[in-house]
């Protein structure tokens, strides 16, 4: 029996995109060949390759208005490296909202001078910082749009007149905003749109090509603009299996109607932690993330009996961050209201049995 999947990334897809992922491994479009052993330039990976960068630029919106979407390599953790390698002339400012925020000015103080614009840190990350000034001189300013390990997310975006750039890794492609105000925006394969091995980068060209420094092509946004994200060889599959999962949510119909459906699951998830008295939320409610929902028990002796039900019940994944502990129940696209109600049940039977 399939497993109702919270895992917070490597995450739950879409069982017909892991289906054709599949099948395209032992043949892909009946060319006799798998997809995995064909050309990366041949005619039929390179319309693979085009079709998920304009899927992406189509969800976000974002098409015709200057901007490029590429699959790139190394996580979005070497895109903390290259947005600095990149943007970076001499400050940028950075928004601390978390482990993965905090990682990403350790990369950026190699390039520059960081400033720490505000942090959450002293409170354990547990709600994002709202009032604070964002100096004219910084290079760019960039944010973290949802914590994945302490289930915070922006509920709204700071406006400022610098670049702006945006971790997206972990909420990309599951609410409707205004993506025209970001500069620069990447996100991991892993949390909502395929298996990890690639990155998406989409990024407004016209703020690229104003650093000093030398930049090694493969670091270089601009290099990967011109190569038409072909430097060297793509992740075939995961980029394969991302397109899927975009082609996906399109029929689905967007990005609009996938929100409509997270934000039921998130509240359905939500009032449950509320209203009973064996759990507690760890996120202040109103920076409450609808993709990853982080609670404790009140009781921590009940964590036995706790995990045994819902492992029983056919849960998987709701195991805390290592660095956190308790729990994190992870509601990414492909997650339906289902299995949120099967965990919900579980919650409720516990206040039942005491
Ligand atoms: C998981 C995650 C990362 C790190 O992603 P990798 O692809 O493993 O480098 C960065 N930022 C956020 C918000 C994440 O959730």
């Amino acid at each position: 029996m399939k497993k109702h999947n919270f895992s917070a990334g490597p995450c739950i897809l879409p069982q017909e995109v892991l289906l054709k992922a599949s099948e395209a491994v032992q043949d892909f479009n009946g060319m006799g060949l798998s997809l995995i052993e064909i050309s990366h330039r041949s005619k039929e990976f390179v319309e693979v390759m085009e079709k998920a960068r304009a899927l992406a630029l189509e969800l976000l919106d974002l098409k015709d208005k200057g901007y490029v979407a590429l699959f790139l390599q190394g996580g979005a953790s070497m895109e903390f490296i290259r947005v600095a390698y990149n943007l970076l002339e001499t400050k940028a400012g950075y928004l601390n909202t978390g482990t993965w925020s905090n990682n990403a000015i350790k990369e950026a103080k190699l390039f520059g001078e960081v400033v720490e614009v505000a942090s959450s840190k002293n409170e354990g990350y547990n709600h994002i910082p709202k009032m604070f000034g964002v100096p004219n001189d910084l290079d760019y300013l960039h944010i973290t749009s949802n914590n994945t390990i302490y289930g915070t997310q922006m509920k709204t975006f700071p406006k400022v007149n610098i670049p702006l750039v945006c971790d997206m890794s972990s909420d990309i492609f599951s609410r409707k905003i205004d993506f025209s105000q970001f500069d620069l925006i990447y996100a991991g394969a892993q949390k909502n749109m395929g298996p990890a091995g690639t990155e998406l980068v989409v990024v407004k060209e016209d703020i690229l090509g104003k650093v000093s420094r030398k930049i090694p092509s493969i670091l270089d946004y601009k290099v990967q603009i011109e190569k038409e994200s072909m430097y060297n060889t793509p992740a075939v599959f995961p980029i394969y299996t991302t397109m899927l999962t975009l082609q996906w949510l399109k029929d689905l119909g967007g990005v609009s109607v996938i929100e409509e459906l997270n934000n039921k699951k998130a509240q359905l998830l939500y009032s449950e932690i509320d209203l009973n008295p064996m759990f507690n939320g760890y996120a202040k409610k109103e920076d409450r993330s609808t993709m990853n929902a982080t609670f404790t028990l009140a009781d921590e002796k009940l964590k036995d009996t706790f995990d045994a039900m819902w492992k029983e019940a056919g849960v998987s994944g709701i195991s805390g961050h290592r660095s956190i502990g308790g729990y994190r129940a992870s509601m990414y696209n492909a997650l339906s209201l289902d299995s949120v109600g099967v965990l919900v049940d579980v919650m409720s039977e516990m206040e039942r049995k005491g």
